[in-house]
């Protein structure tokens, strides 16, 4: 076993505070990544508090990791000491159902195992992620990062990025297409870098009239404000994807009324209850409502290889260890232009 730290939250209401803890040896087929910077997704905050009455404490969150591989199993084939590497929001998963055998390991038919808040296949042991020193994940749940992009902005790709390229690409989103993506928050504004880049017409559409200006710089054509009635009617019967980030439980009914006939809006922020749809709202234009979970290990190394092409990083906030406290706070209040990064050197 080698000593690791980061820091924990010991129950639903406590502050994250330092925790000193155990991780495994790199078996034969483990890659360990000395972790540099870890970005703070908004379900690191639902899970931390119980929003979705699963938690396991002790909890060290963390799920969107870039470091630099200081050690690799004698059977790892991709990885050497030194690569830039990613690790998400799964370590593992049972590699042979149908999900897996497919690339899509975070639909695995015995349930993936995530980076923190779960245990590691075959035990009890806890999970513990990327708000710490270093992980030690199996060779095929890490990613390589693309020589040309800012690493510290890379950190939010690996769940932000992920879980907004793959639906968008699930609806093949193209030119010609009117795409709206919901909520102006780590996953949204990713949400909106990518379906530009990918040749759509992007709204923006937003509680929060002041986040236009910023819309309109990471790619937006236009901003629909979601509280506005009058654009909300301007815009009905128009959109043919819209992507919903919003975090909380919410009426989607509005949102159905702006999608045209046969548009699907993907839904990847309520893991909780929605407030109830009617049925008309679907039935009359023959929508239709999907959930999207990250994506596969494969497809987030496409995804990580598009943003090399493309050029596309996450826009961060950097913090230090110590403040990530207030930057939860600041996060639950809606006020983060993106992404808070962490940056690891600050724990030592
Ligand atoms: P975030 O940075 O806090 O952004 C959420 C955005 O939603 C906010 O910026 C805000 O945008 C909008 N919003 C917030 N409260 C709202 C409300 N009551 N009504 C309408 N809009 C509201 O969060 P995030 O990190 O992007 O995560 C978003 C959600 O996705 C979280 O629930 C997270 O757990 C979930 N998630 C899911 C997956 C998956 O695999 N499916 C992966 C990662 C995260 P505006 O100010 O523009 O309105
Ligand atoms: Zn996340």
């Amino acid at each position: 076993m080698a000593h690791a730290h980061g820091y924990a939250v010991q129950d639903a209401k406590s502050p994250l505070v330092p925790f000193q803890f155990e991780r495994r040896e790199p078996g034969p087929h483990d890659v360990c990544v000395d972790i540099l910077y870890c970005g703070i997704c908004h379900s690191d905050l639902h899970q931390a508090r119980n929003d979705w009455s699963n938690s396991l404490y002790p909890m060290v969150p963390g799920h969107e990791i870039v470091g630099r591989v200081s050690a690799v199993g004698a059977h790892v084939k991709n990885f050497k000491v030194g690569d830039i590497a990613g690790v998400g929001c799964m370590v593992d998963s049972c590699r042979q159902c149908a999900a897996c055998n497919a690339d899509l390991e975070q639909y695995c038919a015995e349930g993936a195992t995530w980076t923190y808040n779960g245990t590691e296949r075959g035990s009890d042991k806890l999970t513990f992620g990327g708000y710490s020193d270093h992980v030690v994940v199996e060779e095929r749940f890490v990613v390589k990062v693309p020589g040309n992009l800012d690493i510290k902005a890379v950190a939010p790709l690996l769940c932000a990025g992920i879980t907004t390229y793959s639906p968008l690409r699930h609806v093949k989103v193209g030119a010609g297409q009117k795409v709206g993506v919901i909520g102006l928050g780590g996953l949204g504004h990713m949400g909106v870098k990518f379906a530009k880049a990918m040749g759509a017409h992007v709204v923006m559409i937003t509680t929060s009239p002041d986040k236009g200006k910023d819309a309109k710089r990471l790619g937006a054509d236009d901003i629909l404000v979601s509280r506005d009635p009058a654009a909300m009617a301007q815009h009905a019967g128009s959109f043919d994807f819209l992507l919903n980030t919003i975090p909380v439980g919410h009426d989607v009914n509005p949102y159905l009324g702006l999608l045209k006939l046969d548009g699907k809006m993907g839904m990847v922020g309520v893991l909780t209850a929605i407030d109830p749809i009617i049925g008309g709202n679907l039935i009359f234009g023959r929508k239709s409502i999907f959930g999207s979970g990250i994506g596969g290990m494969a497809e987030t190394q496409e995804m990580l290889d598009f943003c090399g092409k493309h050029n596309i990083v996450s826009d961060v906030e950097m913090i230090a260890i110590k403040d990530v406290n207030h930057a939860w706070e600041r996060m639950e209040k809606n006020d983060v232009r993106y992404r808070f990064v962490i940056d690891m050197a600050t724990l030592a």
